[in-house]
């Protein structure tokens, strides 16, 4: 069989046999994958076709410490010939998820302390809501159930998180989102009181909230945004959650995002970078007093939990991932290599007429395609996923947001990215804006 061949049984295979996440069936159907990748080195990655991209968004704003690394598969390797798999049901454990738990509780803020493991970020956030309840519960407090989440925000697509996510498009496969949610505007802490106050604190569990919003189109929020939040929550006795699932692990700089504001929230939520995307693995942190208390009050078992908690291949290969992110300086580089992509951010706007906000914290970033952004107009059709489009064109890997107004861009390079490559990610992407626009 030749390339072509190959390349036409996997298109064919993929629309009759692949339901895609998150993604349109009838484009599946018209048009095939987008690509069909096959190998992956650095921050670049190659399809089936001999292509080479960029991979502007770490894949799912996940691979921190890029591609092709030898010594991750190596720890996999050794950890499935040792022990493949174990569960963590009752109370049997294993030695890499005891040691993983343990190094996730010294690197986070404050007396972040304790870890519950899942396979990823929507059973960290599903876990992180029954935990604020059942929290409350033994506590003394059965109706504090509610959580309050941001319009904009995501938060991943089970059934509790899909609630929780605030970009409507994702309710319309659900009736309506779960009473249990309340959406709030992103950056008001004045509306997270006054909705604390409407709802009475007897029936709030915990507020919800990405330190920088990555999929509604990665929003910063205002300096003092978070360290308000904070002191809120303690003041109506609400959990305060940040989900750094996209952020945290050295994405924005910090590595954590809560750090930026000096905010330690009483749950964190991972994933993504915590394993670099070799492995699946997410969880929930929590911090100490909270863990205190349900050592003290959880009489019962505690009944909720994945086979997939505490896997002993993705907490090895997360224990590995992030010694290379420590050992490497990853997150000075996102710091470093952040301030260079400001640099080319603000450049493509005083160039571009059609640039309107850009924004970027570390190497997470956005920026909004607009008519005319003296006045705020924008195009009448969305821009941006023709410019992902042509980008890709022309080997590089990004993404729009188009829901409600927003005509964004977003991006999200590895953590190892450099000068030369930022400069051509940039380039590439300053042509295709242009290429699209001015056509
Ligand atoms: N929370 C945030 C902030 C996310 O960005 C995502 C995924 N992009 C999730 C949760 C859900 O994670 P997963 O897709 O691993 O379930």
């Amino acid at each position: 069989m030749n390339q072509l061949q190959l390349i036409n049984e996997l298109i064919e295979l993929d629309q009759n046999h692949f339901l895609h996440p998150t993604s349109s069936i009838k484009q599946q159907q018209e048009e095939g994958p987008a690509a069909i990748f096959t190998e992956g080195k650095g921050i670049y990655v190659t399809d089936l076709s001999g292509k080479t991209y960029i991979e502007g968004m770490s894949s799912l704003w996940n691979v921190h410490v890029g591609y092709g690394r030898k010594e991750l598969a190596e720890t996999a390797r050794a950890q499935m010939e040792k022990l493949a798999f174990s569960n963590c049901f009752s109370t049997f454990s294993n030695e890499p998820a005891i040691r993983l738990a343990k190094k996730i509780a010294d690197m986070t803020p404050g007396d972040l302390q304790a870890v519950f493991f899942t396979s990823g970020g929507s059973e960290a956030n599903d876990t992180a809501y029954k935990l604020a309840q059942y929290y409350w519960k033994l506590k003394g407090f059965p109706n504090k159930t509610k959580i309050i989440s941001r319009k904009q925000a995501y938060h991943g697509l089970a059934v509790g998180s899909t609630s929780a996510t605030g970009i409507s498009a994702f309710h319309t496969m659900t009736p309506s989102p779960s009473p249990e949610f309340i959406h709030i505007d992103p950056f008001s802490a004045e509306e997270l009181e006054q909705v604390i106050q409407q709802e009475g604190e007897e029936h709030i569990a915990a507020f919800i909230a990405e330190p920088v919003q990555g999929a509604g189109g990665v929003h910063i929020p205002p300096p003092d945004y978070l360290e308000n939040v904070r002191k809120i929550c303690d003041k109506y006795n609400v959990l305060m959650i940040a989900d750094e699932v996209i952020t945290g692990f050295g994405r924005t700089g910090k590595m954590f995002a809560c750090e930026h504001w000096n905010v330690v929230p009483d749950f964190m939520l991972f994933a993504k970078g915590v394993t670099s995307g070799y492995m699946p693995l997410g969880g929930v942190v929590i911090r100490q007093p909270i863990h205190e208390d349900l050592k003290e009050l959880a009489k019962g078992t505690l009944l909720h939990g994945f086979t997939y908690s505490g896997h002993p291949v993705s907490c090895a290969v997360g224990l590995h991932n992030i010694d290379i992110i420590e050992e490497e300086k990853l997150v000075e580089n996102s710091r470093t290599a952040g301030e260079e992509m400001k640099y080319h951010l603000q450049q493509i706007q005083d160039e571009i007429p059609y640039v309107g906000d850009v924004r970027s914290l570390g190497l997470i970033g956005g920026l909004e395609i607009m008519k005319n952004p003296e006045t705020n107009e924008r195009f009448t059709e969305k821009i941006s996923p023709l410019i992902v489009k042509e980008a890709r064109n022309r080997g590089l890997i990004l993404r729009n947001v188009v829901f409600e107004e927003a005509d964004t861009i977003v991006f999200a390079p590895p953590l190892i990215i450099q000068g030369e490559e930022i400069m051509t990610l940039f380039s590439i992407l300053k042509d295709s804006i242009l290429a699209v626009l001015n056509h």
